[in-house]
């Protein structure tokens, strides 16, 4: 019989990279608030421990690892410690990202382009060949990879960070086909502009307002805006959706451009 909840995660275990503040911590709290037990996770646990704090006198169950995802032994201290305090994940959010550079590609510093691939792109490959053998076992699970509206035009100042955004929606396309017969879910989101401190020069002052004047819903977007489409994608409610891209940018993608 279907689920009569279907946004329910009583059981599942998820870990959300880059979970102690924005959008990681929003969706932290909200797969927390369906039942899921979170492992929060970003370079500094003590910002971690702060949003446990949050989960757990709401009820819920979380830990605090900190793991800096750009180091592979970190990534894999991460899994272990979650597998170890919490058990096998079936919930595995790709979300910490960097934008090391803010300029035209043809300035772009080889260094820099290094860097946005390895944090953003090659760090959610090894976490997600890590995790998909395990969820294998267990039957299944769902992997959702943050990426942006940034990957699907183009742009005059960041460039590296859209390319890495892109790659991501690709990631969930090539995963979801190489893991569906396991029964893995793979699918990204591409929020908007979102009022974190990570995009703040985008939304400040003049370019925030004009950016609200083009979005068709009249605001900016808020963590939780995302968190809730990154629910949906992780429940049983998503159970036959796999290797898509779910925009949730207040429409600025499909706003008149007349
Ligand atoms: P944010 O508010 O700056 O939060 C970033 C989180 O990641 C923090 O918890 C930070 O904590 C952690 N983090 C940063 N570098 C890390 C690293 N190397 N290893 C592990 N954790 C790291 O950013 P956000 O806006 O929520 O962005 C989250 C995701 O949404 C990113 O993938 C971003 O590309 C995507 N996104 C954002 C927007 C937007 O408008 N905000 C739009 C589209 C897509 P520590 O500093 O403690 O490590």
């Amino acid at each position: 019989m279907t689920s009569l909840r279907p946004f329910n995660l009583d059981g599942q275990v998820a870990v959300i990279t880059g979970s102690s503040r924005g959008i990681g911590k929003a969706i932290a709290m909200t797969l927390a608030a369906a039942g899921a037990k979170v492992a929060v996770s970003s370079r500094k646990i003590e910002a971690c421990v702060e949003v446990v704090e949050i989960i757990t006198a709401a009820g819920g169950t979380a830990v605090a690892v900190a793991c800096n995802v750009s180091d592979k032994a970190q990534r894999e201290a991460l899994l272990d410690a979650v597998e170890n305090q919490l058990g096998p994940i079936s919930i595995l959010v790709c979300n910490a990202a960097v934008n090391p550079a803010y300029g035209p590609l043809a300035a772009l510093e080889e260094k820099a382009f290094d860097k946005v691939m390895a944090v953003n792109v090659a760090a959610n490959i090894h976490l997600i060949n890590r995790v998909a053998p395990g969820m294998a076992a267990a039957g299944g699970g769902s992997v959702i990879l943050l990426s942006s509206i940034a990957g699907m035009m183009g742009s005059q100042n960041i460039g590296a960070y859209a390319v890495s955004k892109a790659a991501d929606a690709q990631l969930a396309r090539n995963y979801a086909v190489e893991l569906g017969p396991k029964n893995i879910r793979v699918n990204a989101v591409a929020p908007g502009l979102i009022r974190t401190e990570f995009s703040t020069l985008l939304w400040e002052g003049d370019r925030g307002k004009d950016f609200i004047a083009r979005t068709p819903l009249g605001r900016l977007g808020e963590a939780e805006d995302i968190a809730g489409v990154v629910l949906f994608l992780a429940s049983k409610a998503a159970s036959y959706v796999t290797g898509q891209v779910i925009v949730a940018d207040g429409g600025i993608t499909i706003a008149d451009p007349f």
